[in-house]
């Protein structure tokens, strides 16, 4: 079967490799319909997210049809049109039977301590081989894969894998209640789900953080305040239209960024912009700005998480969606514990909240699709995954179809 191969760092290969089999009594494989590309995926072929092995096929997103089961898969058979969420879970663990199911001590490999178990990722997620291919094995089948009803397309379905329960999630993490202010930072698509799920929780008011005009077209198509970081300071922004109070809720839907880790003129770019942008908030917030002064590019915590904790309101919640490294040590914890600040953060609980989603799309109550932005035969997939790292306009949201 064709599928997309990572060979290391910055190298990715559509290749030909064997079919895959059912290895466990509670697998199933699953012949894929749709996959897509995530910005995860990115962090792993730049080596922001470290530990991939050669080898491994990417993807952790995917539709499709159930082609075979294992002796244990006792709710699906063969032709069966199914979810594939991108965390395994085992359904029977204390984790997974509390909700947790991103922390289940049963799926991953490398033991209960491990963390979560996904597809297509580092080796001590698993590894699992990933999505982008045209067959898949799916372990604990049982338990994670979620079966589709007739009337949720190709198209919705799989932005439902990863990025809608994620964006859920981070609202989910963020507390938000009825007529909250929330900021989410990142319009890409978990930041639009996440623009999307606070309104779903009753959010009076969503302002929405980027730099790509596309993007934040789309998050104002949903009746977002969107600021622009190239043009506004955002901390700034968000006090004033704030009445100097800041938001209840923040999300980051950002994760390690790409500024952080640049060097040269773009990180010095970016160090003229943070004094020209301290200035501006001495003129709003002086003692707010006075803890987090000094950043500079390449030592502490990131753009993202210095904005987060600077535009929430005293006493309010931090909520972590966008993906950082495991060996990732920075947080600016003066500035929230003097604030009284609420952090919460994690890896998305895939199969505790998408059923939810489902039926949420099911009956019509929301239409994720003004997400999905590009369609692209996975014979494309080099091009396409180009195109999305260079976040060309209008690239928001890529689907491969084997
Ligand atoms: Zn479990």
């Amino acid at each position: 079967m064709k599928a997309v191969v990572f060979h290391g760092i910055g190298d990715i290969r559509l290749d030909t490799v064997p079919d895959p089999a059912i290895q466990q009594p509670t697998d199933a494989v699953v012949r894929i319909t749709s996959s897509a590309i995530c910005g995860t995926d990115l962090h792993m072929i730049r080596g922001t997210m470290p530990g991939m092995q050669p080898g491994t096929i990417l993807g952790h997103e995917a539709v499709g049809i159930v082609e075979e089961v294992g002796r244990n898969v006792r709710n699906l058979r063969k032709g069966d049109r199914v979810l594939v969420p991108s965390t395994i879970s085992c359904g029977h663990c204390a984790y997974c039977r509390a909700g947790y199911t991103a922390q289940c001590d049963t799926a991953n490999p490398n033991g209960p301590l491990a963390g979560t178990a996904f597809y297509g990722g580092p080796k001590a997620t698993g590894p699992f081989d990933g999505l982008q291919a045209q067959y898949a094995r799916t372990a604990l089948a049982h338990a994670s894969l979620i079966r589709l009803p007739d009337n949720i397309d190709d198209d919705r379905a799989i932005l439902m894998s990863d990025i809608f329960p994620t964006g859920f999630f981070g609202a989910q993490l963020a507390e938000v209640q009825l007529g909250d202010t929330v900021a989410v930072f990142g319009a890409g698509p978990v930041g639009q789900f996440a623009v999307a799920s606070a309104k779903l929780m009753g959010a009076g008011r969503v302002i929405c953080v980027d730099r790509v005009p596309s993007r934040l077209d789309m998050a104002r198509a949903q009746g977002a305040e969107v600021v622009d970081f190239d043009v506004d300071d955002p901390v700034h922004t968000i006090l004033e239209l704030t009445g100097g109070i800041g938001v209840d809720r923040v999300i980051d839907a950002v994760g390690v960024d790409a500024v952080r880790a640049a060097k040269g003129p773009a990180a010095s770019a970016q160090q003229d912009r943070e004094q020209k942008f301290d200035q501006e908030r001495d003129e709003i917030a002086p003692e707010r700005n006075e803890q987090g002064r000094h950043w500079t590019p390449g030592s502490g915590p990131s753009q993202v998480l210095q904005w987060a904790v600077k535009a929430v309101a005293k006493a309010g919640t931090v909520s972590i969606i966008g993906v950082y490294p495991a060996n990732d040590r920075f947080f600016p914890i003066g500035e929230a514990m003097n604030r009284n600040l609420s952090v919460r953060m994690g890896n998305c609980n895939h199969r505790a909240i998408t059923p939810h989603l489902v039926e949420l799309v099911a009956n019509g109550s929301f239409d994720p699709i003004s997400v999905l932005t590009q369609r692209e035969p996975i014979t494309n997939a080099i091009e396409a995954y180009q195109a999305f790292d260079a976040r060309e306009p209008g690239w928001i949201k890529v689907k491969l179809e084997p």
